[in-house]
């Protein structure tokens, strides 16, 4: 069987083109420039038969996706921005999210294609007015965020605001066209995905999003505050491209039709991960950031912390446990260590 990964040049794509490997699948992978993703082909030389690269330049157009999608089994659609800032909110995030996910799934239907998996987040399942993670309240799949396309234009608004509204609106786009034309989709519902990233990195400025965020616990002047615990929670990013896998595989349709899975490996803060990483690795003490003098001090100290429903995932796509934070942090912080010594 054959799957088209779209934005296989990506950090959480390069796993998933992992995991369909593994699990016996050959990968169609799509990318906006070669050039990007040269780096994916030499990753696998034994797989010469199996991986393939083909350009989609335009997702939003949908220019190139008919022929990629030719001969193809299933879409695992996983290209979307995810940025912290934008120039043009529309442009920058919501027609790639949104567009570029109804191109994907028209080019499905039209190639006959029916088992789809989109990488969606935890930004199209939180509430932010709500407090977010900061409350105490079970997240299951049947949340959205209430986020709008009003809001979205409004002047000011921040980037993650419209990030998570990108994620919200592409996602109930994809749903609901999936009901219209009879595809069975599911969505992969991850909060912050790290993991020792894959995909080439030849600059600090090209560091993907989620990774960047483990990497400011390393890197920024001495003595710099924590950083902003804006989402505590995180799934690595194994388990994350596991899901996508599995969520193709299951026989019976109408167990992922529709549905959203929450992966999630936990919850931990800036302040809990400094503590650890200043212990398991001393050499880079000098680079973490500075503590405030006790735990009661912590910024976000006492408050509550919500749940996820991460039952689906275990039922449905058969997770038993998901990879912890401390193993996740280290993993990373090694990867990164390692990465910047190209910069
Ligand atoms: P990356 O920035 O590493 O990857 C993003 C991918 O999307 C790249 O392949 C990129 O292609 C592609 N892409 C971005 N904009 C466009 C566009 N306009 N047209 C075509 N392709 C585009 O980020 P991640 O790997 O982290 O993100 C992958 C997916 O996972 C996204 O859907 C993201 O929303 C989702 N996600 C990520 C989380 C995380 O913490 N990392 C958490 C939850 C969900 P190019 O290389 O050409 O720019």
């Amino acid at each position: 069987k054959t799957v088209l990964v779209t934005g296989a040049s990506g950090f959480v794509a390069s796993y998933v083109i992992d995991a369909f490997l593994n699990a016996g699948w050959r990968v169609r992978g799509t990318v906006r420039s070669r050039a990007k993703a040269q780096h994916l082909v030499d990753r696998y030389p034994d797989h010469a038969d199996k991986f393939e690269l083909v350009e989609v330049k335009d997702i939003v157009t949908g220019e190139g996706l008919k022929e990629a999608v030719q001969g193809v089994d299933a879409v695992a659609h996983t290209a979307s921005p995810y940025a912290l800032s934008y120039t043009d909110p529309i442009k920058d995030f919501i027609d790639p999210a949104v567009k570029g996910t109804l191109s994907v799934l028209q080019a499905a239907k039209d190639a006959g294609i029916k088992r789809i998996v989109i990488t969606s987040s935890f930004a199209a399942v939180t509430d932010i007015a709500k407090g977010g993670p900061w409350r105490d309240y079970t997240y299951t799949e049947k949340d959205w965020n209430p986020a709008t396309i009003e809001e979205v234009l409004q002047e000011g608004q921040t980037g993650p605001f419209v990030y998570s509204a990108s994620k919200k609106l592409a996602e109930e786009a994809a749903h609901k066209y999936a009901a219209e034309h009879g595809l069975v989709l599911s969505a992969i519902n991850p909060p912050m995905i790290y993991g020792p990233p894959l995909q080439k990195i030849a600059s600090r400025s090209e560091v993907n999003t989620s990774s960047a965020a483990i990497y400011a616990l390393i890197n920024g002047p001495e003595g710099r505050e924590v950083p902003w615990n804006r989402l505590p929670f995180f799934a690595h990013v194994e388990d994350v491209a596991l899901a996508h896998v599995r969520a193709l595989e299951v026989e019976d349709a109408s167990k992922v039709a529709g549905r959203r899975f929450i992966i999630y490996g936990g919850a931990f803060t800036w302040e809990e991960a400094t503590v650890f990483l200043a212990e398991q690795r001393p050499a880079l003490k000098s680079r973490l950031p500075a503590l405030p003098a006790s735990p009661e001090q912590y910024k976000d100290h006492g408050k509550p912390l919500a749940v996820l429903d991460t039952s689906p995932a275990k039922e449905v796509l058969g997770f038993k446990e998901f990879k912890g934070w401390q193993e996740t942090v280290l993993e990373t912080v090694d990867a990164l260590v390692e990465i910047e010594k190209s910069f």
